[in-house]
């Protein structure tokens, strides 16, 4: 049997979902994590914040989960130079809009762009 998800829109307030409505992806090296999940009242993608129990809730539900890798953090300049700066909030927030702008994540993390 499966369980239900009770989490909350900015719009709609409550809602339930399975577990397969939502995706939890874990960001281990930037010690933040996230889950997203398609409202079913308003039909917009919502995007929350997840720190640790809400990981391990969800993880435990068995919720489909994402882990970013650390090759994410892997930057090089124009010429090829490692780049060791961390990456910063616009970083993140354009991860999110990507990861939000697709269904498969692993066709994303595996595209060569
Ligand atoms: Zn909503």
């Amino acid at each position: 049997m499966a369980a239900s998800i009770t989490t909350t829109c900015p719009r709609c307030g409550t809602v339930v979902l399975e577990r397969e409505d939502l995706l939890l992806v874990v960001d281990r090296w930037a010690d933040v994590s996230w889950y997203q999940f398609d409202c079913v009242g308003c039909a917009r993608r919502i995007v929350k914040e997840a720190p640790e129990p809400v990981v391990s809730a969800l993880s435990f539900a068995d919720v489909p989960s994402f882990s970013v890798p650390a090759e994410v953090y892997e930057r090089r300049d124009g010429a090829g130079r490692p780049v060791t700066d961390r990456l910063g909030a616009d970083d993140l927030l354009d991860a999110v809009l990507l990861l939000a702008g697709t269904d498969d994540v692993v066709a994303l993390a595996t595209a060569s762009s």
